[in-house]
């Protein structure tokens, strides 16, 4: 099958998937009101892939059908590959402002990691190999919308861990694995077509708890709770939450049978923590280069607050230095990333591993600065900017026009700007999108700590030596 239509996406969510959200069972994910805002954005995004004034940016011809597919399904062995692919994540991350971090090329980049992998995995049980093969096959022909976890619910550590029901593998059987248990965190779940498991990056898991697998969001057992909707019903006025809320859920698994040809690993939890990194290498490429997206739009917001309000006084260039140099720091992570770039185990091109880390260390560091940045140039007209409900009152429209455009014809538009900075930076909405950088890829302490722990500082101690070595000769 060549890519979807954003109609055959859509028909492909009313399967009778199991998904709750406030309480209450949903019928159609693509009608509710809280979650069919979101459905048409990622159908918009499969229509893309048709449009002709895009020509193959979004998509690259089948290496076995021929036909055009997802170009998230790239294996990247040139520097133009993996360059073509990151114009891609750009050009999505965009559209959403970087809003958006599981739009379908993103777990494609998992997808491609885990088959970067498969000698490792082979290594195991040659079948594991040849069931990611043909997974990603089955992935990139079908133009599949995908969700995946690893984390497992945070819980009290003095409790013995076997007393809470991680997902976890509770019977072997011929045809397959049963798995049983739940998963704390599946961004995009009500609207993917399959789920992926990933094994958790914690210390401490048992055998069990090893478990790679993909299954159908509409599986048997398979059951998706949904937290609160951060969507708006109306997008006058409010441009990311009307279609931007990918929502997150918990995945509960009761005894759902995965079968043989969908288990990719399992087992081994020494291999496993090497084996999580491996395969999100593209993934953490994929979320720096969608922060540095939002950065730019950060940066915008911050220039256009400024320029509207006409200050040029130190304090505002102080934050706006902040804001170009967040932005140029995560393009200059990316750039030295892609300069040395390395080549896997598996033959493929990734960007460097270490600057990518770092670039994402920096990233999340520093985003909070940059969301008071934001507020502090757009003053209290971030809270008080009217909406358009507002101004389609003619009482208010008329006390607006008196009193706060007067002689600045510009007025309204500096309005739709605070509006955005809103979403971003104070509403739930824009809450969550801090959650969501803070912890999307794993606890910011466990990166640090694991980068502390790889870094290759040998160079570096041996400058030092040098350095005190010669005090000791007395500076020759
Ligand atoms: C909005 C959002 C979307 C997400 N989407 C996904 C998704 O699509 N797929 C997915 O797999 N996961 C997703 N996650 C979950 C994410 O993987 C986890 O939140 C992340 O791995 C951190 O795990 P945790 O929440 O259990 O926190 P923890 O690991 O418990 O960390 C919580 C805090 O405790 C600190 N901490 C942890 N251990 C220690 C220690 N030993 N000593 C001191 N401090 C410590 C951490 O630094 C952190 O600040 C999402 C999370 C959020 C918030």
């Amino acid at each position: 099958m060549a890519v979807r239509t954003g109609e055959e996406f859509l028909a492909g969510l009313r399967d009778g998937r199991r998904v709750w959200l406030g309480g209450e069972r949903v019928a159609d994910v693509t009608a509710h009101p809280e979650l069919a805002g979101f459905a048409r954005t990622l159908a918009g995004v499969y229509d893309l892939q048709h449009d002709p004034s895009l020509g193959d940016l979004l998509v690259m011809e089948s290496p076995t059908s021929g036909e055009p597919v997802s170009r998230g399904y790239c294996l990247p062995t040139s520097m133009d590959e993996l360059l073509r692919r990151r114009e891609m994540i750009e050009h999505l991350s965009r559209l959403t402002g970087g809003t958006v971090g599981r739009l379908p090329e993103y777990m494609a980049t998992i997808v491609a990691g885990l088959y970067d992998v498969r000698a490792v995995l082979a290594a195991e049980n040659p079948e594991y190999a040849e069931n990611v093969e043909a997974y990603l096959e089955h992935c990139r022909e079908g133009d599949l919308s995908l969700t995946h976890s690893f984390a497992d619910i945070p819980r009290d550590a003095r409790i013995p861990r076997d007393r809470f029901n991680n997902l976890r593998v509770v019977e072997h059987r011929d045809g397959g694995v049963v798995v049983d248990g739940v998963k704390a965190v599946a961004s995009l779940a009500p609207f993917a077509d399959e789920y992926v498991a990933l094994a958790p990056n914690r210390p401490g898991l048992s055998s069990d708890e090893i478990v790679y697998f993909a299954v159908p969001v509409d599986t048997d057992g398979l059951r998706l709770y949904c937290r609160r909707s951060l969507a708006q019903p109306t997008a006058a006025g409010r441009p990311l939450s009307a279609g931007f809320d990918e929502q997150d859920c918990w995945v509960v698994f009761d005894r759902v049978l995965v079968p043989r040809a969908r288990v990719f690993y399992l087992q081994r939890t020494e291999v496993h923590m090497g084996l999580l990194q491996q395969v999100l290498v593209w993934a953490f490429y994929h979320i720096l280069i969608r922060m540095a997206c939002k950065a730019e739009a950060l940066a915008g917001i911050g220039a256009l607050a400024a320029e509207y309000l006409g200050r040029e006084d130190q304090a505002t260039q102080l934050q706006l230095c902040e804001l170009y140099g967040y932005t140029e720091t995560l393009r200059a992570f990316l750039a030295a990333a892609e300069q040395n770039a390395v080549t896997t185990d598996g033959g493929h091109l990734i960007p460097n591993p270490t600057q990518i880390t770092l670039g994402r260390i920096h990233a999340v560091d520093h985003h909070p600065r940059i969301l008071q940045a934001v507020r502090e140039l757009s003053g209290s007209g971030i809270l008080m900017a009217p909406l358009p409900e507002d101004l389609a009152n003619p009482e208010i429209a008329a006390a607006v026009e008196a009193n706060l455009v007067g002689p600045d014809p510009r007025t309204l538009d500096r309005y739709r700007v605070l509006n955005l900075a809103w979403e971003y930076a104070c509403d739930s909405f824009g809450a969550r999108q801090l959650l969501f950088e803070m912890h999307n890829a794993g606890a910011q302490l466990r990166t640090k700590q694991r980068l502390a722990q790889e870094y290759d500082a040998e160079p570096l101690k041996r400058l030092a030596r040098d350095l005190a070595d010669r005090g000791r000769r007395g500076g020759t």
